[in-house]
């Protein structure tokens, strides 16, 4: 046995009704039930893992032994798992949902991140309807070029700390993207960091279009 599967046998056994880890290991599946520490102060109570901020309910069905895991956990020793409507689903299934679930809440956390920032900057500066742009979260889940310049213009102005990555900028428009290319450079530089890598690689497809035409787009 690793380490790690030492580590795991020794927290399920007593809590399973086979003595035998890999035997034992097939009493647990995963509950569908999940968490947010907020903080990466989680340890995996099944191979002792530490720094998580997820943790995710694993139960065994005979002993009602019950324990909170890493998502890694569940996928590393196969489990099986209940799916959202309480039907068992096989260790495939059980993967992709607890990635599922995880996902969910990392982009959770990202949106509280956005919300947050937005609220301390309401309160720093009264005349910033933070009330609009969190509406702007919610509805559409991502700013114009001209928003975020100015949201990250105040967010610095203010000290409010923020990840520029955490919030989404839209360029899908033609009128979005005439924002970017008219943006001073300042204003440009600041709202950079938030573009994905597909919309990197759009801007860089502009540009290449605009030299063709002996141009340069910004
Ligand atoms: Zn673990």
């Amino acid at each position: 046995m690793s380490g790690w599967e030492e580590r795991a046998a020794a927290s399920l056994l007593p809590l399973s009704r086979s003595p035998t880890f890999w035997v034992a290991l097939r009493e647990w599946r995963y509950t569908g039930r999940f968490f947010d520490l907020e903080n990466t102060d989680g340890t995996c109570e099944l191979c002792s893992q530490r720094d998580l901020r997820y943790h995710f309910e694993i139960a065994d069905r005979g002993t009602r032994g019950e324990l909170l895991v890493g998502s890694e956990c569940i996928k590393r020793f196969d489990l099986s798992g209940l799916d959202e409507e309480g039907r068992e689903i096989d260790a495939a299934d059980t993967a992709r949902l607890v990635d599922r679930h995880r996902r969910g809440l990392v982009e959770d956390a990202r949106r509280q991140r956005v919300m947050t920032a937005l609220l301390k900057l309401g309160q720093a500066t009264p005349d910033f309807d933070a009330g609009s742009f969190l509406g702007y979260v919610d509805d559409r889940g991502a700013f114009t070029p001209k928003q975020l310049a100015m949201i990250f213009w105040r967010l610095q102005g203010s000290a409010v700390p923020y990840r520029p990555s955490d919030f989404r900028l839209t360029i899908r428009r033609d009128r979005e993207k005439a924002q970017l290319r008219s943006m001073p450079e300042a204003a440009y530089r600041r709202v950079e960091p938030a573009m994905t890598k597909a919309q990197r690689a759009t801007i860089e497809r502009i540009k290449v279009r605009f030299a063709a035409w002996g141009q340069s787009w910004r």
